[in-house]
């Protein structure tokens, strides 16, 4: 019987491995007659190059969940598993269509295994990988991480989609992944020291971490399953595990004795840090990144600021960066603001002269499966934002502020605004500025298509038609 042998360059990569099982297939060579390279080591392998054979047969066809099994198994470390998926697909394409529905069968439920492997692996690369700023240059990240499988291709692009508006890379032994803001790029292994061992953020990363570790919620048997110690090392917050730990039975005995002590307080005090003394837009755009006093900078992507020039005459005022800001970090730069700049180009005005920002200032969403589903803030949320907006009002002087939906308008009107009984109607601030509301362009679109839409589209038009009534004064005079 002759034997061949086959290469998969890189060993993870899917295409490669396709390219090389459908060669074999056609040449109708088995699974048993064929030895694959799972590690590199191609040159000892006997026998004849799969590649080298004339097919026999057609392209074997196999159902799109065996492909995405096999994108997932060939991340996985173990040298077996070119052979073992070409195993699968040599039955599934022979005849055994419902292969992947027996879970009973031995490959099967290896191929299995390793995909759950990698899916773990690829889970905690989310998790664990920590940017560090690079001395010296400017917005841009590295981070050092150790996978146990070769996942960086496949986990790259959520970093991008995530942090879309910085630039990093993530360093690995065997693999690195750039993004350079617009594209990602792909390299070859690094060493730790390679990446910057510390900065200013771990020390912020590391007193944030104490300050929300609870002694009293302490499970350490589920904290080693969450958080593995072999990426404690990476961690920042990971150095200060054995001290809080170590100190957690005596916190929690405090913590009783002043329950014991004080009665417990029905809503609990609120401490939310102050504004850093930021001055000029850059200097408030740095500061607002950093920016906890409310809990949503923790599941979105960035802080979204405001943009436009700092001479600008008109400041618009929406309510929240929606999942498209989110990930670029800019505003009105979703469907709601294409909306948006389609209303204002009915009335010829320029977006580029005005100052666009929200009344707060992170993405607030409910994730279902793969989707962030908006939500509105909470009081509590413009609250703890609106110092910024106030920030950006005393630092552009707008002469014209309009508000697109409730929670802008009382952002800069007060909580008892009725945004439907008082839009489009102008009014002054007690500093002289003019201002008027409206409802958002998110609020258009969430309107039924067809006529209902059309008349609310019209309807935002009409109010800002307002605008454009002022909008040629004052524009000239930011010029
Ligand atoms: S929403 Fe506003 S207050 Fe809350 S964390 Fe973000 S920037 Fe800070």
């Amino acid at each position: 019987m002759s034997t061949f042998h086959a290469t998969v360059t890189p060993p993870w990569d899917e295409r490669a491995w396709r390219d090389v099982a459908r060669a074999a297939w056609r040449a109708g060579i088995a699974p048993d007659q064929l030895t694959w390279d799972g590690d590199g080591q191609a040159s000892l392998l006997a026998g004849v190059d799969v590649l080298a054979q004339a097919p026999v047969r057609l392209a074997p066809h196999v159902p799109p969940d065996f492909l995405a099994l096999a994108g997932s198994v060939l991340c996985h470390r173990d040298a077996q598993r070119h052979g073992l998926l070409y195993r699968l697909l040599w039955r599934i394409a022979s005849g055994e269509r419902a292969l992947l529905e027996r879970e009973t069968d031995a490959d099967v439920r290896r191929a299995g295994e390793l995909a759950k492997a990698v899916g773990r692996d690829s889970h905690k690369m989310k998790a664990f990988v920590r940017f560090r700023e690079v001395p010296g240059e400017r917005d841009a990240f590295v981070a050092w991480f150790e996978p146990e499988h070769f996942i960086v291709d496949r986990v790259a692009p959520f970093f991008a989609r995530r942090f879309a508006g910085m630039r990093w890379a993530i360093l690995t032994p065997y693999r690195s992944a750039f993004w350079d803001g617009s594209a990602l790029g792909f390299g070859g292994g690094a060493t730790r020291g390679d990446a910057p061992a510390d900065d200013a953020q771990d020390a912020l990363w590391r007193t944030y971490y104490a300050n929300i570790f609870n002694p009293a919620r302490l499970n350490p048997r589920m904290m080693t399953q969450e958080m593995p110690q072999k990426y404690w090392k990476n961690l920042p917050e990971a150095r200060l595990l054995p001290t809080l730990l170590a100190e957690a039975g005596a916190r929690v005995q405090a913590m009783a004795d002043r329950e014991a002590e004080a009665p417990r307080r029905r809503i609990p005090e609120r401490v939310v840090e102050p504004l850093p003394r930021a001055e000029g837009l850059p200097a408030l755009r740095a500061a607002a990144r950093e920016c906890r006093r409310c809990e949503l900078w923790q599941p979105a992507t960035q802080t979204v600021f405001g943009e436009g020039p700092s001479s600008a005459r008109i400041m618009i005022v929406g309510e929240q960066p929606g999942d498209a800001e989110d990930l670029s970090g800019r505003p009105f730069v979703g469907p709601a603001g294409q909306l948006f700049d389609r209303a204002l180009a009915t009335h010829g005005i320029d977006r580029a002269r005005l100052y666009l920002t929200n009344a707060v200032k992170h993405f607030r969403f409910e994730q279902r499966g793969k989707r962030r589903l908006h939500r509105n803030p909470a009081v509590s949320h413009m609250q703890a934002c609106r110092p910024w907006l106030e920030r950006e009002i005393a630092t552009v002087k707008p002469r014209i502020i309009v508000c697109l939906g409730a929670t802008a308008a009382r952002a800069v009107f007060g909580a008892g605004f009725k945004l439907m009984e008082q839009r489009a109607t102008w009014m002054r601030l007690d500093d002289g500025t003019r201002a008027f509301a409206t409802v958002h362009p998110s609020w258009v679109l969430r309107q039924a298509s067809g006529e209902a839409r059309d008349t609310a589209y019209q309807s935002f038009v009409d109010d800002l038609a307002l605008l454009a009534e002022l909008a040629d004064a004052a524009q000239d005079a930011s010029s």
